[in-house]
Formats: structure tokens, sequence, C-alpha cells
């Protein structure tokens, strides 16, 4: 078969985005995350950022097959913004837990104290990223692969202010419908609650993953 030939049946058979299943059941985080809360950020948020990247990839399927690229930037702003609420959801579901513990020693704590002093000092910086968030956003702790280091970043929407090459690996969603509902508009209780529920090895374990990863070679 053609190359040609099998990189469009590839391409046909791509799989779609899907809405992973949370790791914990919905009232499990509870005082810190309300039930009603976490079952509407998930099944309804989450799932329409699922639905907006499988869109935007069929558009841009269609845009190539017909050779009308009109609303190409429109679909480009689609995919970077839908792609991007997919991926850091499935990460803040998995960095948090109902069994949350103090991070261990390690090579995680390690770098934290290299790149911030203290785990207080990023946790405060991370705090402050989070409350000063305007509109909609997220703050998080992310590797930096060129100069192998961590950073905290304050993220616009889904997919603005970062780094290119940085890899999240400890997300606070600071959009309104990720607290409201619990929280109202106090920010700081929301923040203060997020660290009760933080999933110290699941972060250390994709630490120890992308730490490898060195843009510099
Ligand atoms: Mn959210």
């Amino acid at each position: 078969m053609a190359t040609v030939e099998k990189d469009r049946q590839r391409t046909k058979s791509a799989a779609k985005y899907e809405l992973p299943k949370l790791p914990y059941d919905y009232g499990d985080l509870e005082p810190a995350y309300s039930r009603e809360l976490l079952e509407l950020h998930h099944d309804k948020h989450h799932a329409a950022y699922v639905k907006g990247v499988n869109e935007a990839l069929a558009g841009l399927a269609h845009a190539r097959e017909k050779g009308d690229w009109a609303t190409l930037n429109q679909l480009q702003k689609n995919l970077a913004f839908h792609l991007s609420g997919h991926v850091l959801h499935s990460l803040f579901w998995r960095n948090m837990t109902p069994r949350s513990a103090a991070l261990e020693d390690g090579d995680l704590l390690e770098n934290i104290e290299r790149d911030f002093g203290t785990l207080d000092a990023m946790r405060n910086q991370m705090n402050e990223a989070a409350i000063a968030v305007q509109g909609s956003g997220w703050a998080a702790l992310s590797w930096e692969p060129l100069g192998r280091r961590l950073v905290v970043e304050q993220i616009y929407d889904h997919q603005g202010n970062t780094g290119n090459g940085t890899v999240p690996l400890l997300v606070l969603d600071m959009w309104e419908h990720a607290y409201y509902l619990q929280y109202r508009n106090d920010k700081k209780k929301w923040v203060a609650a997020f660290w009760d529920i933080v999933n110290w090895p699941d972060v250390a374990q994709r630490h120890l993953k992308v730490s490898t990863l060195d843009l510099s070679l």
C-alpha cells in the first residue's frame, strides 16, 4: 500500500478524545471539594472541552479534504483552547486525592527547594499566581525542559501566558466554574482547601517522568 494511502487511513482511524473517568467518586473529595461541584465540573465543563477539541480536529480534517481554509484561524484558536482545557482538566483530577499526604523526600522536593528555596515558598508563589488571575485561568507548577528547572506559571484561559515547551505537573483551576458554587467569591479559601487534597505522589511521578526531557539537546 502506498504511504499516502496508509497515512490517509491512519488519519481516518485516529481516536477521538474521550472524557476520562475520575479516579475517585464524586463525593470523595469532600469537604474540600463538594460532590455537586465536582460532578458539574467534570461531567459538564470538562466534557465540553472534549467535545470542542474533537470538533476542532474534525473541522481541520474537513478543511484539508475540501481545501477550504476560510475558517482556519478560528479552528486553530478552538484547537488550542479546547485541547488545553482537556489536558489541564485531565491532569487536575489526577492531581487531587481523598488521601492527601505530605510530599516525601525525593527528586521533586529537592528540585522545588533548588528552584524556589522551600516548598512553602513555591506554594505561596503558586497561591499568589492563582488568586491574582484576571478573568479565567490556572496556576501551575511546571517543568521547563530547556533550563531543566521548575517554574510557577499563571495561565490565561487554558492556553495563554505559558512558556513554550513547559510541561505542567500540578495545576490549580481558577475559573469561576471551578469554585464559585462552593466558595462563592472567596478565592483564598478555595486555594487553601486545594492543598488539603493535593496528590503529591502523582506530582512526583510526573516530575520523575518528564525531568529527563531536555530541550537543550
Ligand atoms: Mn475547570
